[in-house]
């Protein structure tokens, strides 16, 4: 990694707080520190964990110092149970809708503990996620840049962009219409059931939806945008970031490849419910390219009656496989109903269930694994990318309905599952089309070339974050703006 020696930098990180922006935070942070910039992480006391044990890892092993500073979260205030600080631990079930929006009240909130720390520790540029929407107003009381971060590509914040300029979604006739986004190159098409609601609403009193609404509006206000993305996997999107939207844009991705020894990569913020050993020893019994991984992030919550269709379309496409479960996939009496009578016993040998969290980035850099199927989170998504494998699209919600489009009709390296319906808490992805597609992305001459784009990228991907790569390039450039000014 290049040093650039500028010791008298300093950028403050702001992650938002859900496991899916924690963690390409804290890269983003070890990246600036690797290069002699010093770096702060705000988070609360529950997360902290989340950074400490790799900050200590890092500056034991790298001598890279990462600062972190702890602000209290109110969550019994805002009528949150004690300690539900990170998304992933807001109560589900009937009230989960309210919880979800006290939450990002509770996030509204931090605003002035964020300043108090702005005028202790004078940073040069605050990197915000873009749930804080008071973040731009917060970096000008004190004179510096505020960066937004949207744990992201360029191509979900193009999408919606171009169409609240051009508001296509307005001129159909049904739900189910599929739409052309003008003015975005590639003849992209949606249908207004698979986008966000703050795009179709003009409900004031949707306090989720305004809030949604409120982040895109800052993006454009804020001083640049930094993408955990390269330039090479999206060059028309990022070109239009910057040209057609006027944002001054940094692809610095991706961040995660500066992880690189085994732990760096094991842990990610959370324990494996797996010894990665294990894993590992499993993995290699199998031929290359032959294993498909299966994962939905850290949100996802299916019903039963959908975790049985995906059980029974894996197991009807004859593929071997890992698939990761959320561990609380359990009835009162303990029984996990949600899978097929006798499945663990027919897929001994073929299939690896793993309840809890899975060490992502081991397995998929694994060379059995031979394609992936996602709910299209950015991470998940960016991470199947740099694997080099083929990915079947499952999205739920947020932008992930825009990444299932960037893989399966810019990139062409995935195929789709066909999920119509942004809000459809039932099942939105049958067994055959679950089967259909893990056949077409591991079988047969049309998967053949679809392995040889994605390992390409994947190939660009490591080029990107290498000494003179694109990313490696933007990354200084961005340095050098900010200690310059
Ligand atoms: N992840 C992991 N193990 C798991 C589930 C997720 O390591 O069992 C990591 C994954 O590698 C990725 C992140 O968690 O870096 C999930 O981020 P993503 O944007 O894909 O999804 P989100 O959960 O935020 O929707």
């Amino acid at each position: 990694m290049m040093s650039t020696e500028i010791p008298q930098l300093h950028v403050m990180f702001l992650p938002f707080l859900g496991l899916g922006h924690m963690i390409p935070t804290l890269d983003m942070a070890k990246l600036f520190g690797a290069r002699g910039v010093k770096t702060t992480i705000v988070t609360t006391p529950v997360n902290s964990p989340i950074f400490s044990k790799a900050i200590q890892r890092i500056s034991k092993d790298l001598g890279v110092q990462i600062g972190i500073k702890i602000i209290n979260f109110p969550c019994v205030e805002v009528g949150l149970p004690d300690g539900c600080e990170n998304v992933d631990t807001i109560p589900k079930g009937e009230t989960s809708m309210e919880m979800t929006i006290n939450f990002f009240k509770a996030v509204s909130m931090l605003q002035e503990s964020v300043e108090q720390l702005l005028s202790e520790c004078k940073p040069n540029c605050l990197v915000a996620d873009m749930f804080f929407t008071w973040a731009n107003e917060s970096a000008s009381k004190f004179g510096i840049p505020r960066l937004f971060f949207n744990g992201s590509c360029s191509f979900s914040l193009c999408v919606p962009a171009a169409c609240m300029i051009h508001e296509p979604h307005k001129h159909v006739s049904s739900d189910s219409e599929l739409f052309v986004v003008p003015g975005l190159p590639g003849d992209i098409k949606f249908t207004r059931k698979q986008f966000p609601e703050f795009m179709l609403s003009n409900d004031d009193n949707n306090g989720f939806a305004k809030l949604l609404k409120k982040t895109n509006e800052e993006d454009l206000k804020s001083y640049g945008i930094v993408f955990n993305s390269f330039y090479e996997l999206e060059p028309t999107y990022a070109d239009y970031c910057r040209n057609v939207l006027g944002k001054k844009a940094w692809h610095i991705g991706p961040v995660g490849l500066c992880n690189r020894n085994f732990e760096d990569k094991a842990w990610r913020g959370k324990q494996s419910s797996i010894d990665e050993h294990e894993c590992l020893k499993w993995l290699s019994s199998k031929k290359p390219d032959s294993v498909v991984y299966i994962c939905f992030g850290t949100l996802a919550e299916f019903s039963f009656a959908q975790l049985m269709e995906i059980a029974l379309g894996i197991e009807a496409s004859g593929q071997d496989f890992i698939w990761v479960v959320r561990k609380n996939k359990k009835d009162e009496d303990g029984n996990e109903d949600w899978l097929p009578e006798g499945f663990e016993k027919r897929i001994e040998g073929k299939g690896l269930i793993i309840r809890g969290w899975a060490p992502q980035v081991l397995i998929l850099e694994h060379e059995s694994i031979g394609g992936m199927v996602t709910h299209c989170g950015w991470n998940s998504t960016l991470e199947g990318v740099t694997a080099g494998v083929p990915m079947v699209t499952c999205p739920l919600f947020a932008d992930q309905f825009y990444n299932e489009k960037l893989v399966t009709q810019v990139l062409k390296i995935g195929v789709s599952v066909g999920v119509e319906e942004m809000r459809n808490m039932g099942v939105s992805a049958k067994r055959e089309a679950i089967e259909k597609a893990l056949k077409e992305i591991m079988v047969g001459d049309e998967a053949e070339e679809m392995k040889k784009r994605a390992k390409s990228l994947g190939l660009m991907a490591r080029r990107a974050v290498e000494d003179g790569g694109s990313s490696c390039s933007d990354l200084n450039a961005l340095i050098q703006e900010l200690s310059s000014m």
